[in-house]
């Protein structure tokens, strides 16, 4: 009867972390009826999704701020695009995945605007910076190396994988931290272009040629 205690003890530990697996941070709403045969393609993309949202969440967390704990994830029969957010519904198409069947990561890129919530009006390129940071940086773990770097003035604007890759630069190499600073002034409709200079010391538009000399 010795083993009475231990065994007590393991089967509570079992209820505990049954509980927890009951309660995921996430709800995601899989809907393939437009294509069944990218049933697998979809369910791959749901199981990312429940992985990456708490990941994502505590990256970009804002004191006081709660990201929709729903997200619908719908599969829709196309002959073009790729993908798109709407609050909390990412749409893929038919069609991307077909050409395309390894980019399951776009999910990540998607469920980032899910989690951003930020208010409209914000500018493009910040937005698909850090939803191309997380993507590309921190997901796929693309060295700086990867990351296209035109040489041009205000390249930044670009958007996408150009700032993804310069915002990597911002948190290695001057202000660390500084993407879940622009993230929180985003979300609450504050950003301006003199954030970049109070976190660095140098205004938006040098740090850019900064990096671009960088690399020459
Ligand atoms: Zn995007």
């Amino acid at each position: 009867m010795r083993a009475g205690p231990a065994l007590a003890l393991v089967v509570s530990c079992l209820f505990v972390s049954l509980a927890q697996a009951d309660d995921p941070a996430v709800r995601i709403e899989l809907d393939t009826s437009e294509v069944a045969h990218l049933q697998k393609w979809g369910e791959d993309a749901r199981l990312l999704l429940l992985r990456w949202y708490p990941r994502i969440d505590n990256l970009l967390a804002t004191k006081g701020f709660k990201a929709s704990r729903s997200v619908k994830l719908t599969i829709r029969k196309s002959d073009e695009g790729v993908a798109g957010t709407s609050g909390n519904s990412i749409v893929v198409s038919s069609h991307w995945i077909e050409k395309h069947p390894d980019d399951v990561g776009l999910a990540v890129h998607e469920l980032v605007h899910v989690i951003q919530s930020y208010p409209n009006g914000q500018p493009g390129w910040v937005t698909e910076g850090i939803a191309d940071y997380i993507r590309w940086a921190i997901y796929e773990g693309k060295p700086q190396s990867w990351f296209p770097r035109p040489k041009k003035p205000q390249g930044y604007k670009d958007a996408y994988r150009v700032a993804a890759g310069f915002l990597l630069w911002l948190e290695s190499e001057r202000a660390p931290g500084i993407v879940k600073k622009l993230n929180t002034a985003m979300r609450r409709g504050a950003y301006a272009d003199e954030l970049f200079a109070d976190e660095t010391g140098q205004p938006l538009d040098a740090l850019w040629d900064a990096y671009v000399a960088e690399s020459r």
